[in-house]
């Protein structure tokens, strides 16, 4: 297993770092941060230096990061690209914060932006910069679908993600996340999303999708079906949060269809899957659909913080000021950004995805026929799905066994322990979730593999252990009483 060391200048541990004391971190940030802390929980570690996919605690130890920042990093922790657009900005003299005037950085950062779009939607395309998180575009598109069509409602799909901000969290999935907010989505319609391997309707693959079609399209024309004609679809064409989710090209080109007849503006949140993650510039191009707008954030950013929407010019109806914001022009975030998208695209990194995440994806497919655990092994490119489940447990009618959340917590539990940062996501987080960066090497896409191997093996080992115990357990105390 080879780790690619960490090459910095011999200068590069800040005194920070050298006095970092990681439990003591660790417990003040228990102690002073909110309870909402997420990733923080999973991953109790200290972060102090990182090289591409390498990151190193301050206690020294280095870990493979598959989780990339949620997906932002496209070309992995300070890459030589970035930084150099990082100094070469801050030593032009350039002002880093200018609301949304005009700079040199941003008219470059559309130039490169636009460049990557397929030409149809370039060709038509206006841009809005809003405050830097993907929630906030995603608030921004449903509001510029609202003003162009005044109309008001939402539709979005089971298992979808889109932030967690009012509107953004109105159309996510998550019962868990939207029952902590009174009143949420009362505007959003929700539709079947894809799911093959556990098909709303009960079926799975293309014919689930089709399924998925024909529901939405007579849902729609239901004069007593309920739902009023909607400002705007929203959909991920492959959900990221949902647990790695690609829907197919057929199921898109037909909610393209569906909404074009019906004047329904199509959303496409591409924050996660854009940039070449899922081994295509956008998510978008491989069923080729045009939709009316495109979500944009995270790696557009090269990994500072940027989001914008790109949308169809007829759109383009609000008013002066009808959506501003103080932070949406952060000229460091433009030059990264603009720097990323630009390699990405000159380097290959697109087909990179493509060709090193299908042969991820090939080998997990063999181990799932090795692990029972493994119900499910799917994605597009580097985004890529391992659904663990109850290989005990009863089949449904799609043929998959029940979720299986806590070995999954055990296997990310292990991965940490072998030096791998895997995040889950998905129904009742089953789903280990894979998002290296694009210029993950050949030997890190192994050993990311071996150590989730072993993690996997372990984990299991212990869960038939523990429920083998429980059982033992159980049959004594019967037989006691
Ligand atoms: N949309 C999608 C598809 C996402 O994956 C995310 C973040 N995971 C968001 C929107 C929200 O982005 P942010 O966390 O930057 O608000």
């Amino acid at each position: 297993m080879t780790v690619p060391p960490i090459t910095l200048p011999a200068n590069a541990r800040s005194a920070v770092y050298a006095t970092a004391d990681a439990e003591g971190i660790l417990r003040r940030q228990r102690a002073r941060e909110s309870s909402a802390r997420t990733y923080a929980r999973s991953f109790p570690i200290v972060p102090a230096r990182a090289n591409g996919m390498t990151i190193e605690g301050t206690d020294g130890r280095r870990y493979l990061d598959c989780l990339s920042g949620a997906g932002t990093l496209a070309l992995g922790h300070n890459h030589p690209v970035v930084l150099e657009a990082v100094r070469r900005t801050m030593d032009s003299g350039a002002p880093l914060h200018v609301l949304d005037l005009a700079t040199p950085e941003k008219d470059d950062f559309t130039d490169a932006l636009f460049a990557t779009l397929p030409k149809p939607f370039a060709d038509r395309a206006r841009i809005h910069f809003c405050g830097p998180a993907g929630t906030d575009a995603v608030e921004a598109a449903l509001k510029l679908m609202q003003t162009a069509t005044g109309r008001r409602g939402t539709l979005a799909f089971t298992g979808a993600y889109h932030g967690m901000t009012a509107g953004a969290l109105a159309a996510t999935g998550s019962v868990a996340i939207r029952e902590q907010v009174a009143g949420s989505g009362s505007e959003v319609t929700r539709l079947p999303y894809p799911y093959a391997y556990r098909c709303p309707f009960g079926v799975g693959g293309e014919r689930g999708a089709e399924l998925s079609a024909t529901y939405t399209e007579r849902l729609l024309d239901d004069p007593s079906g309920g739902v009023v004609r909607p400002a705007a679809m929203i959909l991920e064409a492959v959900q990221g949060e949902g647990g790695a989710v690609p829907s197919p090209d057929g199921w898109l080109r037909a909610m393209r269809r569906i909404t074009r007849e019906r004047e329904i503006p199509l959303i496409v949140d591409e924050v996660q899957t854009g940039v070449g993650r899922t081994g295509a510039f956008w998510a978008i191009e491989h069923s080729g659909i045009v939709p009316d707008a495109i979500v944009m954030s995270k790696a557009i950013g090269g990994s500072l913080p940027l989001a914008v929407i790109v949308y169809d010019q007829d759109y383009d109806g609000w008013l002066p000021g009808a959506h501003t914001g103080t932070f949406r022009g952060n000229t460091l975030a433009m030059a990264t950004g603009a720097a990323t998208l630009r390699y990405v695209a000159g380097e290959g990194l697109v087909e990179r995805a493509a060709i090193v995440g299908a042969r991820m994806t090939a080998r997990l497919e063999g181990l799932r026929s090795e692990l029972p655990v493994i119900g499910d092994v799917r994605g597009r490119g580097l985004m890529i799905g391992v659904e663990l489940v109850d290989p005990e447990g009863p089949l449904d009618s799609c043929g998959a066994h029940p979720v299986a959340p806590e070995l999954a917590d055990r296997v990310r539990s292990a991965c940490l322990d072998r030096g791998l940062i895997v995040e889950l996501g998905g129904r009742f987080g089953s789903t280990l979730r894979l998002l290296p960066p694009l210029v993950i090497t050949d030997e890190e896409a192994e050993a990311v593999l071996d150590r989730l191997t072993d993690a996997i093996v372990e984990a299991a080992i212990v869960e038939a252990a523990i429920v083998k115990a429980a059982i033992v357990k159980a049959a004594t105390a019967g037989r006691r009483s």
